[in-house]
C-alpha cells in the first residue's frame, strides 16, 4: 500500500448527524480521541437538527408512498454546506446498498481525505431522500448486508479504521501493518499473560526469545489461518512475507520448441535480461536464473552482468545495478533445481507456465495456494521460443493454466508472462 510514514498531510472529516452524542462520546473516548487531541485528525460533528426549519425542528417525514420516516433533504443540504464551509469535500452516504467496505477501500478514503474534506452523512429511519443522494452524496458504502437502525456506527466504524493508518494514531505503526488485511492476510493469533491459564498453555515458541522462530511461527499461523478460513482473500494477498523458503524464476532457453513444434535452443536477449531481473527485484524473487547450454551465452550474459553490477552500469544506475545481481546462469533445468535444493536445503516445487491448455493445468490461485503450504522453495519455470516441451512440462510439480485476455491471439512475451505471474502471486495490492 502507498502510505507514506513521513509527514502525512491531515486528513479532515465531518459527520452530519441527528445524534451528534453518539459521535462525540465514541471519538472522546477512544484512540481516536487522542488522535484528535494531538493534531493527528481533524473530524468535526455537525449536528442536523441546527439546520431544521421551523418550530417543530423538523428533520424528517413519511416517505412517500407509504412506510417509514425519511430524513428531507433541505436540512441535510444545509447542514452538508456547513461541514464543508467551503472547502472541496467528498460525501460518503452509509447506505446498506452502498459499496462493502474493505481495507482498500479504507486507504483510498484516507487518501482522498488528505486533500478534500470527507463528509459523513447519517442516515435514519428508511434512510434519506434520495433526492440528496442523487445530488450531493459521491460515495454509498456499506458494513455488511445486514440493517441496523443509523449511520453512525458505519460512520464511526470507517472513520475508526481510516484513523489507524494515520501514523501515531495508534502506538506502533508496525503492529498495524501486521494487522489483518494490511498486507492482505489474516493476522496470527495472539496471546497475553499468563503463560498457563488453566492448563491452556502459550505455544512454547512464543516464549522461546528466538525472534526468528517467533516470526516464522506467527507467519506460518497466519498464512494457515487465511487458507483457512478466507481462502477467497490470497486472490490479491501479496504471500511473499508469509513463504517458508525463497522464490526463483528460470527462464529457459533450451530445451523449448521452435515456430515448427521442434526441440531447439533460442539466443539471449537484452531486453530479458534486464526486464525478468527488475521484475524479479521488485517482487522480492531470489534468484533469476537463465537456463542454457551454450557455453558462449552463459559467458555473454556474465560480461552484461558484471557491467551492470561492476562496471561503468553501477556507477550510472545503481538500481539497476541492484537488480543485475539477482541474475544467475546454469546450463541445464537440473543444475539449477539442484543448486536451488543446495540454497535451500529442499527441493523446489516447480511451476510451468505454458501458454498452450492442456490437461492437468492448475489456476494460478490454486498454485498461490499450494506454494503457501508448500514449505519449500518455489521455482517458476518459463520458456522463450514458442515455449516448453512437453517433457519439460511433465517433469514440472505443476503447470500454471495459461495466463489469458480471453481471445483467440494469446502470445505474450516471456517477460510480460513473468511480471504478471509475479503480480498475481507476490503483487501487494
Ligand atoms: N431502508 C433502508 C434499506 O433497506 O436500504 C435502510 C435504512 S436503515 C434502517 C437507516 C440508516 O442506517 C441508513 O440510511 C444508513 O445510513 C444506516 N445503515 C443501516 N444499515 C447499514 C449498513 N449495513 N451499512 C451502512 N449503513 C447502514
Amino acid at each position: 500500500m502507498g502510505l507514506s510514514e513521513t509527514d502525512p498531510p491531515v486528513p479532515r472529516i465531518s459527520v452530519v448527524t441527528a445524534f451528534p452524542n453518539i459521535v462525540k462520546g465514541y471519538l472522546s473516548s477512544s484512540i481516536l480521541g487522542k488522535g484528535i487531541e494531538r493534531g493527528l485528525l481533524d473530524v468535526s460533528v455537525v449536528d442536523l437538527r441546527g439546520f431544521a426549519d421551523g418550530s417543530y425542528r423538523q428533520i424528517d417525514d413519511y416517505s412517500y408512498g407509504g412506510g417509514g420516516m425519511v430524513l428531507m433533504a433541505a436540512p441535510l443540504e444545509s447542514a452538508l454546506e456547513s461541514a464543508a464551509d467551503g472547502e472541496d469535500r467528498y460525501v460518503i452516504y452509509p447506505s446498506p446498498q452502498g459499496r462493502p467496505l474493505c481495507q482498500e477501500l479504507i486507504e483510498d478514503l484516507l487518501s482522498i481525505a488528505s486533500h478534500r474534506r470527507l463528509v459523513f452523512v447519517c442516515g435514519h429511519y428508511e434512510g434519506v431522500d434520495e433526492r440528496f443522494v442523487r445530488k450531493n452524496v459521491d460515495m454509498e458504502i456499506s458494513i455488511g448486508d445486514f440493517v441496523i437502525t443509523g449511520g453512525e456506527l458505519p460512520s464511526l466504524a470507517t472513520i475508526d479504521a481510516i484513523a489507524r493508518l494515520v501514523p501515531g494514531v495508534v502506538g506502533s505503526f508496525d503492529s498495524v501493518k501486521e494487522d489483518s488485511f494490511f498486507s492482505g492476510m489474516l493476522d496470527n493469533p495472539h496471546y497475553t499473560r499468563p503463560e498457563d491459564w488453566g492448563g491452556d498453555k502459550v505455544p512454547d515458541t512464543l516464549l522461546s526469545g528466538d525472534h526468528a522462530a517467533i516470526n516464522r511461527y506467527r507467519r506460518r499461523e497466519a498464512a494457515g489461518r487465511t487458507v483457512s478460513r478466507r481462502p477467497e482473500l490470497l486472490a490479491k494477498a501479496g504471500i511473499m512475507p508469509y513463504l517458508e523458503c525463497g522464490v526463483y524464476v528460470l527462464e529457459l532457453h533450451h530445451p523449448v520448441l521452435d515456430r515448427n513444434g521442434r526441440k531447439s535452443t533460442t539466443a539471449i536477449t537484452g531486453m530479458d535480461l534486464h526486464d525478468i531481473a527488475r521484475a524479479c527485484r521488485t517482487y522480492g524473487v531470489r534468484k533469476f536464473i537463465v537456463v542454457t547450454p551454450l557455453e558462449s551465452q552463459r559467458e555473454l550474459i556474465s560480461e552484461v552482468v558484471s557491467h551492470w553490477i561492476t562496471g561503468y552500469g553501477a556507477e550510472f544506475n545503481p538500481d539497476r545495478a541492484d537488480a543485475m545481481k539477482g541474475i544467475k546462469t546454469a546450463s541445464s533445468v537440473s543444475r539449477a533445481l539442484d543448486w536451488i535444493n543446495g540454497k535451500e536445503h529442499r527441493p523446489p516445487f516447480v511451476i510451468a507456465a505454458t501458454a498452450r491448455e492442456r490437461t492437468g493445468s492448475l489456476s494460478w490461485l490454486t498454485l498461490k495456494e499450494t506454494a503457501l503450504r508448500a514449505e519449500r522453495p518455489v521455482a517458476f519455470m518459463f520458456g522463450t521460443g514458442s515455449g516448453l516441451c512437453e517433457e519439460t512440462l511433465d517433469s514440472a510439480d505443476a503447470v500454471m493454466s495459461p495466463i489469458s485476455g480471453g481471445q483467440i491471439y494469446n502470445h505474450l512475451s516471456v517477460r510480460s508472462a513473468v511480471s504478471i505471474t509475479l503480480d498475481r502471486f507476490f503483487g501487494f495490492r
